[in-house]
């Protein structure tokens, strides 16, 4: 399967750019995306990674490293764990999808082990295989994806699909930033694996996820699910941007005068603390570990401690600052909506994984932290790879297709307004920061928000195309601003309050509304209702 046969041919080019022709196009190059180009490979596929960053360095999970649903298969086990996180999820999670996601991280976290990734073994000399370390996990993801015969185009950001006549998505087209050129890529089947939207907050590693995956999808028509439930905020030094929660356990949360916030703690009291930053500042200090917890903590978080040793503070017997960075869908469950077994999306070619898909068949409306998405990330990044190759293929040698560009915003010239991306990516930043709005909502203020929010996509759908370097960053602001808008039209559709989705005019759960939100649309965005699988069941049988 790794042989030369296999590689995506280079095609000649205009002037200025490079063009590959290749049967599957993944864009994002973090868990989901290596696991869905080694799979489309060895499905016999010829296949293109094209990533913002480094593949292997960047994204959410090559910067910190995390904890996977990794279950042994005893069924007894797999219920408990199914069953653990139902509630917090708001029901809203399939089982059949559980089951598969279970099965399907067993095998593949097995696979790692045996292309030698590092597990460490415990006292009895056992695989411990509940959590990967980043970098190291991503450094062989790269390897074996180069060994799989896939073309990897680094620093390499797509700015739109391609489709083909018939609105099947055929490639995508982007940036060589590095090289100052453009790149195209001629495919029959696209998996967006650009995972979620973070709005720039700088929480860790996930400062180049801007929901461009989204923005190039809803261009061709596709549509989103519970993005109402992008709403986590993760606690980190007020100087640092380290968003990793666990250790706050031990953590006692203080206001200016020293006096403790009442109910603050990292679960089930993060409210507390966003209540208590909404009058002024909060501090945290670790000082309910003792030394030996202390011990293992540096053991095995060492980047947790970065921006306290880079300022010299000793989290453990210092107060400092704490703040809530908003993580959008990076750690939310909305994102594409997946319509099938393969992660096909609702247009034809096109295939979503990881964080640029809904997690909501798993995690229902929260996820927060907890080991599901990494779980998610290498599942669906498999089924989407597989899915892309056996549409590729089945497409079969077509004649040449005539493509056209689906972009629209910052890319088209269409009026003399320049397009500005900071004061966008500003804009948007003050209406989905606040804890106001975005953490506690309610009907009026998320009514106001989106009608700002609405306002700036008038403005920048007309404004001109955006030059040289800052065209990305105008893509970027631009997406970010399209995200917002599918996540509060989305916010307004759920009146109830369930997952990680609390309203404060609606603070009940309501047994109506166990339900999935739709949505999607760029200058018009809609909602609607899709029944959950157990609902129509009860309904079935009554
Ligand atoms: C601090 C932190 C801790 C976490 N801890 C856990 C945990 O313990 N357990 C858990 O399950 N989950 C955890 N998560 C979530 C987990 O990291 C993500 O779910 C996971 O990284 C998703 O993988 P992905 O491949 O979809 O996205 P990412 O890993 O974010 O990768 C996306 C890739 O897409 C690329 N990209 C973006 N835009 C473009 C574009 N326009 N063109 C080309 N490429 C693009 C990026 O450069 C990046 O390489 C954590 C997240 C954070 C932020």
């Amino acid at each position: 399967m790794t042989s030369q046969r296999h590689r995506a041919e280079r095609v000649s080019a205009p002037p200025e750019s490079v063009e590959f022709d290749a049967d599957v196009l993944v864009l994002g190059g973090g868990p989901a995306g290596t696991w869905a180009a080694v799979s489309a490979a060895e499905r016999g596929a010829r296949v293109v990674l094209a990533d913002k960053g480094f593949c292997g360095t960047s994204g959410a999970t090559a910067a910190a490293g995390t904890g996977v649903w990794y279950v042994d298969p005893d069924p007894a086990f797999r219920e408990v764990a199914m069953a653990k996180r139902e509630k917090l999820g708001g029901q809203l999670q399939d089982r059949r999808w559980m089951a598969r996601v279970l099965d399907q991280t067993y095998q593949q976290s097995n696979r790692l082990a045996d292309w030698g990734y590092p597990y460490p073994s415990n006292n009895e000399g056992k695989s411990q295989r509940t959590s990967l370390q980043g970098p190291e996990y991503m450094r062989l993801m790269r390897k074996r994806t180069k060994q799989a015969g896939v073309t990897i185009l680094d620093h390499s950001p797509a700015l739109e699909l391609l489709v083909d006549d018939n609105g099947a998505v055929a490639g995508a087209s982007g940036l060589r930033r590095q090289k100052h050129d453009r790149w195209t890529v001629r495919a029959k089947a696209v998996v967006i694996a650009t995972g979620g939207c973070a709005f720039l907050s700088k929480t860790l590693g996930s400062n180049v996820l801007t929901g461009d995956g989204y923005l190039m999808a809803a261009e061709t028509g596709a549509e989103f699910s519970s993005m109402e439930f992008s709403n986590p905020y993760a606690i980190s030094p007020a100087f640092g941007s380290v968003t990793k929660t666990l250790f706050y356990g031990w953590a006692t949360f203080t206001y200016e005068d020293g006096s403790v916030v009442p109910g603050a703690a990292s679960k089930g009291g993060r409210s507390a603390i966003a209540r208590a930053l909404l009058e002024g500042a909060v501090y945290a200090r670790l000082d309910k570990a003792d030394h030996d917890v202390q011990r293992q903590m540096r053991a095995s978080q060492p980047n947790f401690f970065l921006p306290f040793d880079r300022t010299g503070v000793d989290p453990f017997s210092v107060r400092f600052p704490v703040t809530l960075r908003h993580e959008g869908t990076v750690r939310g469950t909305g994102g594409l909506r997946i319509v099938d077994d393969s992660c096909a999306t609702s247009v034809p070619g096109l295939y979503a994984a990881g964080d640029a898909a809904t997690r909501e068949l798993i995690c229902g409306g929260f996820t927060g932290g907890g080991s599901h998405n990494a779980a998610w990330a290498m599942s669906s990044g498999s089924w989407a790879g597989q899915g892309a190759a056996d549409y590729a293929k089945q497409l079969g040698t077509t004649v040449r297709r005539k493509l056209s560009s689906a972009g629209t915003v910052a890319l088209r010239n269409r009026s003399l307004r320049p397009f500005e991306p900071a004061a966008l990516a500003r804009a948007v930043q003050d209406e989905v920061f606040p804890y106001e709005l975005n953490y506690f909502r309610d009907g009026a203020r998320l009514d106001g928000a989106l009608a700002r929010l609405d306002a700036a996509w008038i403005g920048v759908s007309d404004a001109d195309a955006a030059n040289g370097a800052d065209v990305l960053r105008a893509r970027e602001s631009a997406a970010m601003l399209a995200t917002a808008r599918w996540m509060y039209r989305s916010a307004l559709a759920r009146q109830e309050t369930r997952g990680m989705h609390r309203r404060d005019d609606f603070p009940d759960q309501d047994i109506q509304q166990r339900h999935y939100v739709t949505t999607g649309g760029l200058n018009d965005v809609w909602t609607s209702v899709r029944p959950h699988a157990e609902a129509v069941y009860a309904e079935a049988a009554e």
